[in-house]
């Protein structure tokens, strides 16, 4: 059962006797209320310090944990699926962006490539109401090196749309590219560093269109391929890495005393690398993971901020391995939560969501166990609430 209006008032929804995390820092509340008003959430306390009005939906979450709604800041939507997104019927698109995102409790993308036109009106259906979904925000296409495309083989193979990406060699392409995206209004900017099939992108050209965005407020985020990728990026002045990169080894202290620095976040996404390598024999599958958690371990040891992103698209969308293998770089529960929740609030200047705050946006996830215990329970989820409204509801 879906709510179909994100638009329409929806009065008062209480989320009763669940352990309540309201942020990654503050003891949790046993046996809590959230009480939402509308789209806001209005009071969040103990059983017994909250008045539950009589006309509210109440759901009952005994057994289960609330938290703010998670933000998963590496997606894409520019799998075949999402192809014509103004004419998918909205009961289809919507089951499939369940699939991909609400079901995992994500109430809030970054979409870091996809075809800029496309997305927009995926965004647009949902803004109106036509279906439930998460807050959108997208870089629109990716800039690429010139030749850095995958033939059209390869893009079947992987499910993706085939959509031309602005191409870029120098500086002025970067700057032209760039603006042309910010005129649209993209989000944020996205550059691949690099590419099997091209020469890097130029320092001068990353600069450039860090430049463009910076000017108009929005963030940059590079794809990486190599820790020298990551160093010029950062150099150039890019925000967010957007990878880990395990084919390179180690990071050494200047790449990361330079993130340090420039005060960048990284989004690991640590299971697609693994995903990828599932062909590959098993020593160096197990050398890559040693290396992507050696990187994340050591960026999460010099006090770095990390974004939570998956790179969910063409990958498997379930989330939890992702989050086991951070566990496995050492994050804690509550660092995890902070990657999912208040770290891409403030990253993003989003003062509206993070924690559970009265005042604030009802952007909520209710899980079905205790990630504090097993931190796979992040991806066990019962409801997703959005804006005071259930857009995931679990069958059982
Ligand atoms: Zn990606």
């Amino acid at each position: 059962m879906l709510d179909e209006s994100p638009k329409s008032a929806t009065g008062y929804l209480a989320l009763v006797d669940g352990t309540i995390y309201a942020s990654p820092t503050e003891a949790p509340i046993a046996g809590g209320v959230v009480l939402i008003q509308d789209e806001k959430i209005a009071a969040v306390a103990r059983r017994t310090q909250v008045q539950v009005p009589s006309t509210a939906q109440v759901l009952d979450c005994s057994g289960g944990t609330i938290t703010a709604g998670f933000w998963n800041n590496h997606v894409h939507f520019f799998e075949r699926k999402w192809a014509n997104a103004a004419e998918i019927p909205a009961a289809e698109l919507s089951r499939q962006i369940q699939d991909m995102v609400t079901r995992y409790g994500f109430t809030s993308v970054f979409d870091l490539s996809s075809m800029w036109e496309n997305t927009r009106r995926l965004r647009e259906r949902i803004e109106l109401g036509e279906l439930p979904g998460p807050t959108i925000r997208t870089t629109g296409e990716g800039l690429i090196p010139p030749g850095a495309v995958p033939s059209e083989a390869v893009l079947g193979v992987l499910g993706v749309m085939n959509f031309p990406a602005p191409e870029i060699a120098d500086a002025s392409q970067a700057t032209a590219a760039a603006r042309k995206l910010l005129e649209k209004g993209v989000d944020g900017i996205k550059l691949f560093a690099s590419s099997p099939r091209s020469t890097p992108l130029p320092e001068s050209a990353i600069r450039a269109a860090v430049y463009e965005a910076h000017k108009a407020g929005k963030p940059v985020f590079v794809h990486p391929n190599s820790g020298a990728d990551v160093l010029t990026a950062v150099r150039a002045g890019v925000d967010i890495v957007a990878h880990t990169t395990p084919y390179s080894g180690d990071w050494d202290r200047s790449i990361l005393t330079t993130m340090q620095e420039r005060k960048v976040a990284l989004i690991p996404t640590l299971k697609i690398w693994l995903e990828f390598m599932r062909h590959d024999r098993m020593s160096a599958q197990e050398k890559a993971a040693k290396a992507e958690t050696g990187q994340l371990r050591a960026w999460v040891d010099a006090g770095g901020t990390v974004l939570f992103g998956t790179d969910v698209s063409y990958i498997n969308y379930d989330p939890s391995d992702e989050y086991a293998l951070m566990a496995e770089a050492g994050m804690s529960f509550r660092q995890i939560l902070a990657s999912l929740t208040t770290a891409p609030a403030e990253r993003f200047g989003d003062s509206k969501r993070g924690r559970i705050a009265p005042g604030l946006q009802a952007d909520l996830v209710v899980l079905k166990g205790d990630p504090a215990r097993n931190i796979r329970a992040l991806a066990s989820v019962q409801q997703t609430v959005r804006a005071g409204r259930i857009i995931y509801r679990a069958s059982d």
